[in-house]
């Protein structure tokens, strides 16, 4: 079989950590396989790398920035094979541009065009442990780019896509997906599977475990997902199209995400075209909307509420108000102390049963609900943030009868 494994940067963070993840992969060397290994920066560095580059200049340029952050992956791969070489193993590093991952211009924030199966497949001819520095491309001007903070999950994917590999293998100090955050629901349990899309749902929903879009390209690709541990042999979550029933819990997960702000443009005329009006100024911000509630006020005027990044409430708000007169509405007002928490299941759509549960947890918690938004795997509320922990607790325990 032709694996590929990623190690995050916890799992890579010194040399005893390193030793034991250079087991996981003398293993799987050893049983027959073609192994292609990609790992991230160790334990803090990225971090530690902007600050660095903070110290000098607080604003550097993005090109640069990637130049340097690019170097911590590069560490990774390379006392990882001094470490296989030690064992007597045969393993090679490469960068991002040796193994020819061509990205767009976008420094910080990349996004893959194509890679090169060329060089990997040599190496892993010559029978070597193929060692990929994650996270890192280059451009159309052969500069060094970085995919964004989590990237080499994305860089793995890629690799396993390109490669057509049996297996992508993502180790994390996490034995895999859970129904809630572990660290703060005691009751939450480990999938054995998951479908990609409610993956996605549960990542963008503030669950940190993949980044998101390494799940869209290994659904776009088919490609055959696990996160497991790198610290326990044991299974982990296997990401995939489709989960069988027999598969399935009640439910995927309950997520939060704290990182929006509700936004209400009070008063607005009861009339046609005024949503309209309203979303386009938005939009021709680059500002998404998610979700988004009406409701009737006094006197022939509507309320219009909607949420959004955190970060992109100021500016719509500001945006919007420009716009006040020509619309026709009158004030807008921003509330971010507000939380949506959601609970995610593919399933869903099975019977009325699960959103009644939702809301009976909420209920019998005396947290108030601001607004509902469903879609065919996923129902979502928005309530006070303060609330937003006891939420997510109350909805688990309502669900796995804790
Ligand atoms: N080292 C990068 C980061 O810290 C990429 C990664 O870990 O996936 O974001
Ligand atoms: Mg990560």
């Amino acid at each position: 079989m032709l694996i590929v494994q990623k190690f995050g940067g916890s799992s890579v963070a010194d040399a005893a950590k390193i030793e034991r993840v250079a087991n996981i992969i003398a293993d799987t060397y050893r049983a027959g396989n073609e192994v292609v290994v990609v790992l991230s920066a160790q334990g803090d560095t990225t971090d530690d790398l902007i600050e660095k580059a903070h110290e000098i200049n607080p604003a550097p340029s993005k090109r640069e920035l990637d130049v340097l952050l690019s170097v911590g992956e590069q560490i990774s791969v390379s006392l990882m094979a001094m470490q296989l070489e030690k064992m007597h193993l045969p393993a090679v590093s490469l960068t991002g541009w040796q193994v020819g991952l061509r990205t767009n211009s976008a420094y910080g924030a990349a996004r893959i065009k194509s890679v090169s199966t060329e060089r990997i497949r040599r190496e892993l001819d010559k029978n070597r442990i193929v060692l990929v520095a994650g996270f890192q491309g280059v451009n159309k001007f052969d500069d060094v780019t970085t995919l964004g903070r989590g990237g080499s999950d994305t860089t793995a994917v890629a690799i396993a896509a390109v490669l057509n590999a049996d297996k992508c293998q993502i180790y994390t100090d996490v034995d895999g997906i859970y129904t809630a955050d572990p660290r703060k629901v005691a009751a939450a349990k480990k999938l054995d599977a998951i479908t990609y899309d409610e993956m996605l749902e549960l990542a963008s929903l503030g669950s940190q475990v993949l980044h998101n879009r390494s799940v869209e390209m290994a659904k776009r690709y088919s490609v055959d997902l696990e996160v497991l541990s790198s610290y326990e042999r044991k299974p982990g979550t296997k990401v995939k199209e489709v989960v069988k029933p027999v598969e399935r819990m009640i439910i995927s997960g309950v997520a939060k995400d704290a990182n929006i702000a509700r936004i209400t443009v009070v008063g607005v005329p009861d009339a046609p075209g005024v949503a309209f009006k309203v979303f386009s100024v938005l939009g021709k911000a680059g500002i998404n909307v998610d979700i988004i509630l009406q409701s009737a006020g006094m006197g022939g005027t509507n309320d219009i509420s909607f949420t959004v990044a955190s970060a992109d409430a100021e500016t719509a708000k500001s945006i919007l108000a420009e716009y006040a007169q020509s619309i026709g509405f009158d004030h807008v007002t921003v509330d971010t102390n507000v939380a949506k928490v959601s609970i995610v299941n593919a399933g869903m759509m099975n019977g009325p049963g699960t959103a009644v549960k939702m809301f009976e947890a909420l209920s019998t918690a005396h947290i108030n609900i601001q607004m509902i938004s469903s879609s065919e795997i996923k129902l979502s509320v928005v309530i006070s943030a303060q609330e937003a922990d006891r939420a997510v607790s109350a909805i688990h325990d309502k669900f796995f009868e804790a």
